[in-house]
């Protein structure tokens, strides 16, 4: 279904990346102090080599910033600790000396198993600039998945709270022999002798310790995967990335000196560590961390009173959002808000208009993965907006959708509005290096000099690419190919839905049929009126080939904690088969 054109705003011609077609051509080189006009500048460390955290910190202590707010940290219970860039410039030395003091040299791998709590954001840039390795694992993980990423990481210091500790770590402990070092963040020691205490340490520890002199292919972080198609995968990548996120935040999140910004994600996803830790500090800005997890009232409460200017969050929340309804909305001020934008999973059409109206601006969405570490294709501030699409790839980024044939060829599609698997030709910065002791897997997404997402997609004729679904989550029905996300989108486009997962079903004579599962907004029941009229409606948008045949209530839809909706595991369930690797999934009621 079209939905109109969002027009570019009156202002588009202040964005970052005012003029998207000559940033384009001019492009050279993402490494270079001219890969963009007006934009960051890469700074090599005094005696050479490249530091993330250098980039975000250190780098910022000889002008104005230093003394700037950094991160204003707002507790479960509202309580407010702020940090200056000075402030963690001198803390992150601190966690640095203490790496070194428990001997945990270059290239050791640092876990955090933390929710969104200031040490976990001093840990992350501290590891990095004593050249350590940080992985920080979502607080929520049970033991299991836990163990088993440490396991694959061969984590040799492991920084989390007493509590969590106690639940989720101490029974395997010992079975884990790179395991060198336990840090609590609270509690005493008395209770856990064999563990070190944040506060006793970072009391003794350094506030000078140097930035460690990393070089560009050294290891940086290492982050796992969503688990939404399969294990999650530990993904590699290096300091050099920090050109990228950088870059990359400039443009498409169109950050300035003086936002106030808010990315929802949690660090335990790359987005919360992309995003939400390395390039808004990179690029100087002041950024808020909310330790709570989602409720309405208090996002908008917290976008009211941080004057929240730039807000990247994700489709999940944007949905619950909308369910939530304007009534609600409209009890907030939230005038201040200048660019909104999501990224994790398709954006419906809907979500991105419902952005005008909630906010008078457009959600815009933006489309990357764990494995190219930063965004990759984007509806930009200055950019005409097609809903429904993810966007253009940013200038340097070179995008194609290429078609595999049944007697293992493949090739290019050059024509407009077809379906193929997005591909990105190597060698931006913040591309993975590896998945690590998966060599195997790792050749595997890449063939010709492409690298392969295992996303489908189309690009049309004005060079805006169109998501269609996972390769796995694919629907052959009757001839047809069809991506859940069409499907999908246009179910939420009636009044009744709140959100939707489509998945193939097989069937003997068209091979799938169409198959969706659906909650509701408050206030409609799950009755079979309702499921006739869905089924009509998606018919009427859709036409028959499309449309699915069946439709299901669910109260919940599974999802990964990272809020994608895990159309493998209602598949799975549908047809009464093994669900897999669970460690990710979410909620679960059904
Ligand atoms: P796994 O690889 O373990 O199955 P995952 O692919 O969900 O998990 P991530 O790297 O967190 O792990 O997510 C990247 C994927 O999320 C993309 O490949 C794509 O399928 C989806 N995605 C991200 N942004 C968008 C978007 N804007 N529109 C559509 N899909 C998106
Ligand atoms: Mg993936």
């Amino acid at each position: 279904m079209a939905v109109p054109i969002i027009k570019k705003p009156a202002n588009a011609a202040a964005a970052n990346l005012a003029d998207y077609q000559q940033c384009c051509s001019e492009f050279t080189d993402f490494c270079s102090d001219n890969a963009a006009s007006d934009g960051p500048q890469l700074k090599t460390l005094p005696g050479g080599g490249l530091n993330i955290c250098y980039q975000a910190l250190d780098n910022h202590l000889k002008s104005p910033v230093a003394d700037k707010l950094a991160i204003r940290w707002i507790s479960k219970n509202d309580e407010i600790l702020d940090y200056s860039y000075r402030d963690l410039c001198q803390l992150t030395s601190r966690f640095a000396s203490i790496l070194h003091t428990l001997n945990l040299s270059t290239g050791a791998r640092i876990f955090s198993l933390l929710g969104r709590r200031p040490e976990l954001y001093i840990a992350a840039l501290g590891t990095l600039k004593a050249g350590c390795v940080f992985t920080p694992l979502f607080s929520a993980f049970g033991p299991e998945p836990i163990q088993s990423r440490m396991d694959i990481g061969e984590a040799q210091l492991l920084l989390t709270t007493r509590s969590l500790y106690r639940k989720k770590v101490k029974s395997w402990r010992q079975s884990l022999p790179s395991l060198k070092a336990v840090i609590l963040i609270d509690g005493d020691l008395d209770d856990e002798p064999d563990c070190h205490l944040w506060s006793e340490l970072m009391q003794q520890a350094d506030p000078d310790f140097p930035c460690a002199e990393t070089q560009p292919e050294d290891m940086a972080l290492l982050h796992f995967t969503s688990g939404t198609t399969g294990q999650p995968k530990g993904v590699i990548h290096v300091h050099q990335a920090v050109a990228y996120h950088q870059l990359s935040a400039f443009w498409a999140l169109d950050l300035k000196p003086s936002d106030t910004y808010w990315c929802t994600a949690d660090p335990g996803w790359v987005t919360g560590t992309s995003y939400g830790i390395i390039a808004p500090l990179c690029l100087g800005v002041t950024m808020i961390i909310d330790e709570a997890e989602f409720d309405v009232e208090r996002w908008y409460r917290l976008l009211q009173q941080q004057q929240v200017t730039v807000w990247y969050t994700a489709p999940t929340a944007i949905r619950m959002l909308m369910k939530a309804g304007l009534a609600i909305r409209n009890q907030y001020d939230l005038s201040a808000l200048r660019f909104i934008a999501s990224v994790g999973e398709p954006l419906n059409p809907e979500a991105v208009v419902w952005g005008q109206t909630a906010f008078s601006i457009p959600f815009h969405d933006n489309w990357w993965q764990t494995e190219t570490g930063g965004i990759m294709i984007a509806n930009l501030a200055s950019q005409d907006i097609k809903p429904g699409s993810m966007g253009r790839p940013l200038p340097g980024i070179q995008a194609a959708i290429i078609g595999h044939q049944d007697d293992g060829t493949s090739q290019i599609i050059t024509a407009p509005m077809q379906v193929g698997e997005l591909a990105l030709k190597p060698g931006w910065p913040a591309m993975f290096r590896g998945y690590l002791h998966q060599e195997e897997k790792y050749r595997h997404c890449f063939a010709n000099g492409w690298y392969l997402s295992g996303d489908l997609a189309m690009c049309d004729e004005d060079g805006y690419y169109w998501f269609v679904g996972r390769k796995d989550d694919l629907i052959k029905s009757s001839g047809h190919l069809i991506g859940p996300f069409e499907v999908e989108s246009a179910l939420m486009e009636h009044e009744a839905v709140a959100e939707a997962g489509v998945i193939g079903k097989p069937d003997p004579v068209a091979g799938e049929i169409v198959k969706a599962f659906v909650t509701l907004k408050p206030g409609f029941t799950p009755d079979e009126t309702l499921q006739k009229t869905l089924l009509g409606f998606a018919r009427q948008h859709l036409g028959v080939a499309v449309a699915p045949k069946e439709i299901v209530f669910r109260r919940n839809l599974p999802k990964t904690r990272s809020g994608k909706i895990m159309r493998r595991l209602l598949k799975a369930r549908e047809l009464g088969l093994p669900e897999g690797d669970l460690s990710t999934l979410e909620s679960d009621e059904q």
